[in-house]
């Protein structure tokens, strides 16, 4: 069984005071709460990785970044390397984003070159895929979702299943409190796992894939229960410590 991957995306909200506060309590609430069966990741903004890294070190929560650069280093002002995130602290980083895609125009292409980026600087990228609501509407969710999945993992060669985890996330899903059904996130899980088959063989059978979409403690049993929901990228949720740890305990054990 793939150990379910309980992620948190922080976005923009949170400072690294607020940060330093928050870890510490979601760590004492850990001493009375057995989520052992799933493995932690908190993606914070990169101001946050150096700050938690201390408090994180050797506990069961990891830390990962929201973006990264595609370039290795050079003058590109106000980009952050993979080498910086993972230096930092991060084990993580979330790649291709629908709010990336959306608001910094990042493409497949770009969202390859990042995922290729965080495998050369020692980073395991979550690769975010997913539909806007007008292509659901028009049926061409899953063809969305192998697009770009093509463009991004192009000559990317995977060498152990654990270096890349992917997220469905449908876009009209994020932040709006619509969920797809466990149903339809069991079928595009699915639709990913079969082109990861199709794309690294074997390897894929381990390949996390996530569910991503305003999941919360009331959803989230009945997605996680699904074989190709390996568990969950999660936004508003993750900001609260009871969310997020209920989040992780409805995962299957
Ligand atoms: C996300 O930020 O990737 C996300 C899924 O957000 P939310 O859980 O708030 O919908």
């Amino acid at each position: 069984m793939r150990t379910p991957l309980i992620a948190g995306n922080w976005k923009m909200y949170t400072t690294p005071s607020t940060a330093t506060v928050w870890m510490r309590a979601l760590l004492e609430d850990l001493t009375s709460q057995d989520v052992s069966h799933v493995e932690l990741v908190l993606n914070v903004p990169a101001t946050h990785l150096a700050v938690l890294a201390p408090i994180t070190a050797g506990t069961p929560v990891a830390l990962g970044g929201q973006d990264v650069s595609a370039h290795d280093e050079g003058a590109y002002t106000g980009e952050v390397s993979a080498a910086m995130l993972a230096n930092a602290g991060a084990r993580y980083c979330v790649v291709g984003h629908s709010e990336r895609r959306q608001y910094h125009a990042e493409d497949d292409a770009l969202v390859g070159a990042k995922v290729a980026a965080c495998l050369a600087g020692g980073l395991i990228p979550i690769l975010c895929v997913g539909e806007v609501e007008s292509e659901r509407e028009a049926g061409e969710h899953e063809a969305t979702v192998i697009r770009q999945l093509t463009g991004a993992l192009e000559g990317i060669d995977l060498k152990d299943s654990g270096d890349l985890v992917v997220a469905y996330e449908p876009v009209w899903a994020i932040g709006t409190g619509k969920t797809a059904t466990a149903d339809d996130a069991q079928a595009m899980g699915a639709v990913a796992r079969s082109f990861l088959k199709g794309r690294y063989g074997p390897l894929a059978d381990a390949v996390r894939i996530l569910y991503g979409g305003s999941m919360k403690p009331s959803n989230a049993a009945e997605l996680l229960a699904k074989a190709d929901v390996d568990g969950g990228l999660i936004g508003g949720a993750s900001l609260k410590r009871d969310q997020y740890l209920a989040i992780a305990a409805a995962a299957p054990r």
